[in-house]
């Protein structure tokens, strides 16, 4: 999983190019709302990691995220553990690892939460406005929706990720990270 390291002035960039809409949807949502909920947290902040935001930048890219809300102080005290915790500085020390798609797939959601997988938990107007916004073509939508209709989801973010990158995708997505390290390696070849 490993594709180098990324820094917090690149991120805002390779959000817009290389995040699956999963992803893409909490990193937007974080701008908007300057919050994110505990599902919303795990899932951006260890998919993060994984693309390798080193454990500095990842506390000052949420701090800086949540700061019109939540004072400095109120960020070290109750988020600040959580971020060192997936980073393995707390508790058992585990090194987490990002979540696959299989297990964004089937979380169940609560009011306010903006995880998940959106092929899964989207209404099918948000989900064709999203698609629209990351550049797929209408033909390309319609593609997509058939594969959502038919529950393959996966299939449905391997599609998306052929049409905005304009290249074919034998793999299958499985993992957000495995799209952003492909991403990265069609956008660099
Ligand atoms: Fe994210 Fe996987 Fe869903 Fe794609 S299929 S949006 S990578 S959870």
């Amino acid at each position: 999983q490993e594709f180098g390291e990324i820094s917090i002035k690149d991120i805002d960039q390779v959000a817009k190019t290389s995040f699956p809409l999963c992803m893409r949807h909490l990193f937007e949502k974080v701008k908007e709302d300057h919050h994110l909920k505990h599902g919303g947290r795990m899932q951006l902040g260890l998919f993060l990691k994984g693309v390798g935001l080193k454990l500095d930048d990842a506390l000052a890219f949420w701090k800086a995220e949540f700061a019109p809300k939540v004072s400095a102080e109120r960020f070290d005290k109750e988020y600040a553990y959580n971020i060192r915790h997936n980073y393995g500085r707390e508790g058992k020390r585990t090194d987490y690892t990002p979540y696959s798609c299989q297990k964004i797939i089937s979380v169940t959601l609560g009011i306010g939460d903006h995880h998940g997988c959106p092929y899964r938990h989207f209404s099918e107007e948000n989900l064709r406005a999203a698609l629209v916004r990351m550049g797929v073509s209408s033909r390309a939508v319609e593609d997509v929706m058939d594969k959502v209709h038919n529950r393959h989801y996966q299939l449905a973010c391997t599609l998306t990720f052929e049409a905005v990158h304009g290249s074919s995708y034998d793999a299958g997505i499985n993992h957000p990270n495995q799209y952003f390290i492909d991403s990265q390696r069609v956008l660099q070849s």
